[in-house]
């Protein structure tokens, strides 16, 4: 389950088809950096949602309603997604790549 999530850096994280913004997420709903964002940010609910947690049973990481785990009372996943998110790029950019080397050849 955990290869969903990926990191494209330390405050941008993939899960499925967005790339999350999550230290805006953090300044938006003043969480600490470290939250457990992929639990908060899963759409799973119940035991699948932990699946996701990179810390389980570390202090903070023990259950749903650990603290690195509590979604903020004005939690609004909707609002997340289309405000702190973006779409993940395709695949690797095999695409952008061809393009580019189309336009290459013309140039000769
Ligand atoms: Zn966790």
């Amino acid at each position: 389950m955990k290869a969903v999530v990926s990191w494209a850096d330390a405050t941008h994280m993939r899960l499925g088809p967005k790339i999350y913004d999550t230290g805006a997420i953090a300044d938006f709903y003043s969480l600490d950096q470290d939250h457990c964002f992929p639990v908060l940010l899963s759409h799973m609910k119940g035991s699948n949602t932990l699946a996701l947690c990179p810390h389980w049973g570390e202090p903070g990481h023990t259950s749903l309603t650990s603290e690195k785990h509590v979604a903020p009372k004005n939690f609004d996943l909707a609002y997340v997604q289309r405000h702190l998110a973006k779409a993940a790029p395709k695949a690797d950019g095999e695409e952008e790549g061809n393009r580019k080397k189309k336009k290459a050849k013309f140039a000769k």
